[in-house]
């Protein structure tokens, strides 16, 4: 059996007249997060974790922020589009587990929304994908309120029948 694991970190500045977007999931909040794409900080971390356990360029070089198609971009859209590239590779999803840090606002009504999105677009049950939510007790960027950050990891297996990189 052949497992791979990844990691991925984003952070996300909050700002007025943007709307919030975790997950695909609309949060009810004052701000929302400053980004080319709806600037879904935790879909950016899956997608760099599912990338990287894949080994293949990160976020950045897949979907480049200077690229007028990502402009408003639905994150939870392209991470369909990386799970399908996974497939093609041979890869099938295991597992996903996330952190997100928020001080506000609270998420915890949501997290079964956002659960829920993230196996819909990966194409797991509901019991392979982690969505936590801590505050950063109000220490540095995230705990100020002046950002949303997220981490996620993913577990891979590749089948020894398809693909290759
Ligand atoms: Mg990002």
């Amino acid at each position: 059996m052949n497992y791979r694991t990844g990691i991925g970190y984003d952070i996300h500045r909050l700002v007025k007249g943007r709307t919030l977007i975790l997950a695909g999931v609309q949060i009810a909040y004052a701000r929302g997060l400053l980004g080319h794409s709806d600037a879904d900080v935790l879909t950016h971390a899956v997608i760099d974790a599912l990338l990287g356990a894949a080994g293949l360029p990160d976020i950045g070089e897949q979907f480049p922020d200077t690229d007028p198609r990502y402009r408003g971009a639905s994150s939870i859209k392209l991470l369909a589009q990386v799970k399908t590239m996974l497939r093609r590779r041979g890869y099938a999803i295991v597992s996903v587990d996330t952190v997100i840090v928020a001080q506000e606002p609270p998420l915890s009504a949501y997290k079964g929304a956002m659960i829920a999105a993230l196996s819909r677009a990966l194409g797991v049950p509901r019991d392979a994908v982690g969505v936590k939510a801590k505050t950063n007790e109000g220490l540095d960027a995230t705990g100020s309120k002046r950002a949303i950050a997220s981490y996620a990891v993913a577990l891979l297996k590749k089948s020894s029948s398809k693909g290759g990189r």
